[in-house]
């Protein structure tokens, strides 16, 4: 097996492994695993430093995205839609398909959004019903300054929908301070669990929105108050996938037990960034660099699938290109969750070096 070093999904540790090799009982008859699960939801409020609840749904981190979404919007809801990325200009589609209507502030793909701009255009127009904003934008490992976007928002009474699925756990989450009101989670990025589960934590502003409705959630898989009283009464809208959650548990305990997990991670984007210059290379943006994935332009007269290829068949390292508009423009080295080692980091860049070397790439 390859090292795999892309910005998600991650490696995932043994002790992760084996929890979900575990025996599993009956999560829609055995009360134990509604204990089991609320414990969990609250482990990982209390590590994104929030008291708001967390609920753990079945599905890749797009749920999440699209739950958030469907749970809150109305037919004719005008929301806010922050583009600086892929992901970003991603929410509008979701917007849509629950009858709202994006609008959206797009600002250079190169850049973080400027809170100081985005509050010159709130105070000429914050009739929205809520704003969603990405942490992270993966496809180009741009990082937003929720700290300062979140309780701009909140100043101007709109509600948040933060996707932090590939930053939470690599760059610092305070929820709570930020005033975020949904933030969204995968398992598969810095929490380094497979692809399968997605986390949504939700404000009391945010779910009275969604109590508050005059209209029905159109979804039912996506409808996030199907959960409303699912302690309460131990049940779940669907059957809980248990083993994935014992993996979760883990992974969450592992991060609990690392102090060094937000340092490192700064640490070794930074060192990334580094070799990367030192290497002759540009990275892809200006400024916002994510402690979780680096995005390097790919240098002239080389393809980004083949350096791919050597790193993966040469070297045993699987690093990733990226899509939509930079599909052949970008490298990208995940540096998150359990990749985030040094010296997982350092056979990374060495072989990407030699990689390039081999490629006739000269500096
Ligand atoms: C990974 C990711 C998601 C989940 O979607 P994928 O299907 O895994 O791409 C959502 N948002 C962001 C910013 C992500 O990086």
């Amino acid at each position: 097996m390859y090292k795999m070093m892309t910005p998600g999904p991650t490696m995932v540790a043994e002790n992760v492994r084996m929890a979900r090799s575990l025996e599993t009982g009956n999560p829609d008859v055995d009360a134990d695993f509604c204990e089991f699960y609320r414990e969990t939801c609250e482990l990982y409020s209390s590590l994104l430093n929030t008291k708001n609840e967390s609920l753990i749904l079945s599905g890749e981190g797009i749920l999440g995205l699209e739950a958030a979404i469907a749970s809150l919007t109305e037919p004719g809801d005008r929301v806010l839609v922050l583009d600086n990325g892929v992901f970003g200009k991603g929410f509008a589609d979701f917007v849509k398909i629950y009858g709202g209507e994006p609008v959206l502030y797009t600002t250079d793909y190169k850049k973080e959004i400027d809170a100081a701009a985005l509050k010159a255009y709130l105070e000429k127009d914050s009739d929205f019903k809520y704003a969603t904003v990405v942490h992270c934008d993966t496809p180009s490992g741009m990082l937003n300054d929720i700290s300062k976007i979140c309780p701009l928002l909140d100043g101007f009474g709109i509600i948040s929908v933060v996707d932090s699925v590939s930053a939470m756990f690599g760059n610092e989450v305070k929820a709570d301070e930020w005033k975020i009101d949904v933030l969204c989670g995968g398992s598969q990025k810095a929490v380094s669990c497979p692809i399968g589960l997605t986390m949504v934590t939700i404000s009391d502003r945010a779910k009275k929105a969604m109590e508050n409705r005059k209209t029905p959630v159109a979804s039912f898989y996506c409808n996030l108050l199907a959960f409303k009283s699912y302690y309460e009464d131990k049940w779940f809208p669907y059957s809980m996938p248990v083993s994935d959650i014992y993996g979760l548990r883990q992974a969450l305990e592992n991060i609990k037990n690392d102090g060094d997990m937000l340092a490192r991670h700064a640490r070794l984007a930074e060192m990334t960034r580094n070799r990367v210059r030192e290497m002759g290379l540009k990275l892809y943006g200006e400024n916002g660099y994510s402690n979780t994935v680096t995005a390097i332009r790919v240098p002239e007269g080389i393809t980004a699938s083949e350096v791919i290829k050597v790193m993966r068949e040469k070297h045993g390292i699987l690093i990733a290109g990226s899509f939509d508009v930079f599909a052949g423009e970008i490298l990208r080295i995940g540096h998150m969750g359990y990749n985030c080692r040094e010296e997982f980091v350092e056979e990374t860049l060495d072989a990407l070096e030699q990689t390039l070397g081999e490629l006739g790439y000269r500096k």
